[in-house]
């Protein structure tokens, strides 16, 4: 059976939009509703798409923190179940795997969609499957907040900007991007998934948040993931050439996971017309070779540095406004690149070392536990208001019906 639908009539519960922005761009709410308190989700139930990937396991995480409770949902095309084993024995979580180009019928309170690959290589791995998951997941994750009057925050990126004419980027920009390049299935499948978002909002006066993330590193990155932060640890660690594309000039600012995921908390807490898009990123500037630099003498590495051919399309530089964040979130990054370097690299040191066979040992009796949690999950019916999850076969036959 499919999940009971609210009536049409019945009152949103928040955040949904009541007055709407003529661009959606850069609107200001006269008050903010960041309590700045923990347990701020206290009783709430969260779907967390791409949730056992990078960004989405530290969400779930900050969210279990904060009292709710969670579903992660991932189809672990990126993600790893070892991101989310620790969240496993937690009776707040719940993991499901699913593909968000699927409808999906839960009970939730409010909705954080990550679901997409991040890193170059794996999203030009299979550019279609990019564009689908921006769009299609957007679209089916729209249509469950609307069908449950939710809000629903958007994991975008400030690849929208493409490589950009402004510097640094502000939240008005329209960006410059190539709509027939290799990574045009990512940068203009994200840039639709806004439209998606806002037209959702004017049409259907969804409560959307926007949030265009910047470059952000930390724990839990797939090492090989093609990434450049880590890239450069590994090869450093490795003591391996440290693969610089092009001259090194390109700029990125590179905000850590903490941060970043304090942004998007703040921004899910905003008043219900705040829709964004608003940056949140780390402003200090660096180029690709002070980076290599820097990775070398904090690893104490005796890597050397190597030119390989600049990808096609690679933005020359990005550095994010953050007027914005600041006024209506009162966000601001913490963590300055060094410690939040240290802490990568130690998490890599582990991954690469003895922690890593543990963690492997650790992986297979994680799967284990996985498999037995998402096999209780599609067998028990859950109590009345607790997160419902259909069996993805049944989502198929709902799709194919
Ligand atoms: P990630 O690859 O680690 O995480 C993405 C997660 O989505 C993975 O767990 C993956 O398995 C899952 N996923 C992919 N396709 C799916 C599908 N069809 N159905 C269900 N799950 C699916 O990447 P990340 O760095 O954690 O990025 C998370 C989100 O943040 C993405 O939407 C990304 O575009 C956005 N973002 C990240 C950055 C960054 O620097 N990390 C920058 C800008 C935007
Ligand atoms: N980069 C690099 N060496 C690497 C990986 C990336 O020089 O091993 C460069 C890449 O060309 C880009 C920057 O680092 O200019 C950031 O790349 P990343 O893939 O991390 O993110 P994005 O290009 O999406 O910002």
């Amino acid at each position: 059976m499919p999940a009971p639908r609210r009536t049409h009539g019945s009152p949103p519960d928040a955040l949904v939009g009541e007055s709407i922005p003529a661009q959606g761009v850069a609107y200001t709410p006269s008050v903010v509703s960041w309590r700045g308190k923990a347990q701020m989700f206290g009783g709430k139930r969260l779907l967390v798409t791409g949730g056992a990937g990078f960004l989405g396991s530290h969400l779930c995480e900050r969210l279990l923190d904060e009292g709710a409770e969670v579903l992660c949902v991932d189809n672990y095309f990126t993600g790893r179940r070892a991101n989310i084993a620790h969240l496993l024995s937690n009776p707040n979580f719940e993991a499901l795997r699913h593909d968000v180009t699927m409808p999906l019928f839960v009970e939730v309170d409010a909705i954080f969609n990550f679901a997409c690959p991040a890193s170059p290589v794996h999203y030009q791995f299979d550019p279609v499957a990019t564009t689908k998951v921006s769009v299609n997941g957007a679209i089916n994750m729209l249509g469950l907040a609307k069908r449950l009057k939710i809000p629903i925050l958007q994991a975008s990126t400030s690849e929208v900007y493409g490589d950009p004419a402004m510097h640094p980027q502000v939240e008005a920009y329209w960006g410059n991007v190539n709509p027939i390049g290799p990574r045009a299935c990512y940068d203009e499948g994200k840039r639709c998934a806004e439209t998606l978002f806002f037209d959702y909002h004017r049409q259907h006066r969804l409560g959307i948040k926007v949030m265009r993330i910047f470059n952000t590193y930390g724990p839990r990155m797939h090492p090989n993931d093609g990434r450049v932060v880590s890239n450069f640890i590994v090869q450093a660690l490795k003591n391996e050439a440290i693969s610089i594309y092009g001259d090194g000039s390109q700029t990125r600012s590179f905000c850590y996971v903490d941060d970043l995921i304090d942004g998007a908390v703040r921004l899910m807490q905003t008043p219900k017309d705040f829709t964004g898009p608003v940056n949140i990123g780390n402003p200090g500037e660096f180029t690709i070779l002070q980076l290599a630099e820097i990775v070398i003498e904090m690893t104490g590495s005796r890597s050397q540095i190597t030119r390989h051919p600049l990808p096609q399309d690679d933005p020359k530089q990005r550095c994010p406004d953050i007027s914005l964040a600041k006024q209506t979130l009162g966000w601001e990054p913490k963590v300055a690149l060094r410690d939040g370097l240290a802490k990568t690299i130690s998490y890599f040191e582990d991954l690469l070392s003895g922690g890593a066979q543990t963690d492997r040992r650790q992986q297979r009796l994680d799967v284990q536990e996985m498999h037995r949690q998402i096999g209780e999950s599609f067998r028990t019916s859950a109590p009345e208001g607790s997160i419902r999850a259909k069996p993805l076969r049944q989502a198929r036959r709902s799709v194919a019906g």
